[in-house]
This record gives C-alpha cells, structure tokens and sequence, in this order.
C-alpha cells in the first residue's frame, strides 16, 4: 500500500456516481454493539486558551481496544502542542457487513450516514478498496458536498503503521479543512508520516484553531 494519506477535497469526484435513488437497496444492518467514553486522553492543560475536541471512533473491523487508545493518546498529546484537548472520544464498536468493513466510498456514506455519529468521526476499517490505496484518508469540506455524510470523517486502514501520529496527521488535515503538506524537517505534516515527524508550526496551530472553531469542531474552554 502507497504511503497514507490525506485526500482533502481532492478524490472520488469521477468516482462518486448516483448511488442512491429509488432503487436503493433495503437499509442494510449495523450494530453498535457497545459505547464507551474515554475521558482522561490528555492532560488538562492550564490555560485559558485551551481548544476542546471531541472525537467519535467507530471500530467497524474489531481493530484491537487497546491499540486504538494507545494510538488516541498519542494524537492527543501531539495536539495539545496547539492548545487543543482531546477531551474525550467515544469508542463505539459496530459490526458491520462485509461489504461495508473497507472505506469504499458509496458503502462508507450509507455506513456514515446510518450511524450520524458527531463529528469528526474517526473509522478504523479493514482497508481501502479506494484507488489509489491509502493507509488513512481525511475527507474535509472543501469538495465533500455531493457526499455530506463523509464531512470531517478520518478513514484508517488495519495495518497502518504509526498510528498515533497518522491519527493526529489526518485530524489536523480535518481541522484545518485543508491537504496541505509541510516538508519543513520534523513536522507532522509531511506527506509521509514518521516518528520524527511530531511537530506542528505556529501557523498550522493558528489555522486549526480558527477553521476548527468555525467549523463548529473545536469548542473554547474546559470541556
Ligand atoms: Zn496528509
């Protein structure tokens, strides 16, 4: 599989035909099977300038629960260098068809659209049937109106490696409402996510902020 990555905006406009209609097929079964509230992702930052974000995380492939928390930890403590808290996620685990366990975007908006989880929503999936093939994918707004239900969504394939940081790389692409890449050494945003690469500049913290917050994502104060 190609390096993860972003897909803002860019992606299935050719690809993203009229699935729907009056021909749709019958609602097809999903099942939360359980919920659970993980509150203590971060420490709490004193400052009155604290950002918080809370995330929905749907592990639609029995993706291991420790390996999923383990790799939130990490992403939340890379975004708290921007003021931002990760100050809970809901862990929800659904089983799902076969059909719909990949990120595979006509079967990916019914399963959004579904299950309406707030936003963003983070999928742990069982790959990609998407071309090309890409370990984690983050679908903004900038071109996701002809398919809503994928707004402010973060698709991660089984096998990903560096999770916590492919988690805060996509979530930072979400927040920012924005594909770009920053190849300055260390950053977090290079288009290949690495374990050096942990750092986010002044300004990446000031758009995520700004878009974050007027995107209705990030909320002011102490959650
Ligand atoms: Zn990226």
């Amino acid at each position: 599989m190609p390096a993860r990555h972003l897909l803002i905006a860019l992606g299935w406009i050719a690809a993203c035909g009229l699935d729907a209609g009056a021909n749709a097929a019958p609602a097809t079964p999903f099942i939360i099977e359980s919920r659970q509230t993980i509150s203590d992702l971060a420490p709490q930052a004193d400052t009155a300038s604290e950002l918080t974000l809370r995330l929905s995380v749907a592990n639609i492939d029995r993706w291991d629960e420790s390996e999923v928390i383990a790799a939130l930890r990490i992403a939340a403590n890379l975004l708290a260098q921007c003021r931002i808290r990760v100050s809970r996620a809901e862990l929800l685990q659904i089983t799902v068809p076969d059909s719909h366990r990949h990120f595979d975007t006509p079967r990916s908006r019914e399963l959004a659209d579904a299950l309406a989880l707030p936003k963003p929503t983070l999928y742990f999936t069982a790959g990609t049937r998407q071309t090309p093939a890409f370990d984690a994918e983050a679908i903004g707004r900038g071109n996701s109106r002809s398919r809503p239900e994928l707004t402010d969504t973060v698709w991660i394939a089984r096998g990903a490696r560096d999770l916590g940081l492919v988690i805060a790389h996509e979530l930072v692409h979400v927040l920012m409402d924005s594909g770009a890449h920053d190849h300055t050494p260390g950053n977090l945003m290079a288009e290949d996510t690495a374990p050096q690469n942990t750092r986010l500049s002044a300004a990446q913290c000031a758009r995520m902020r700004d878009t974050g917050t007027r995107n209705g994502l990030l909320r002011p104060g102490v959650d």
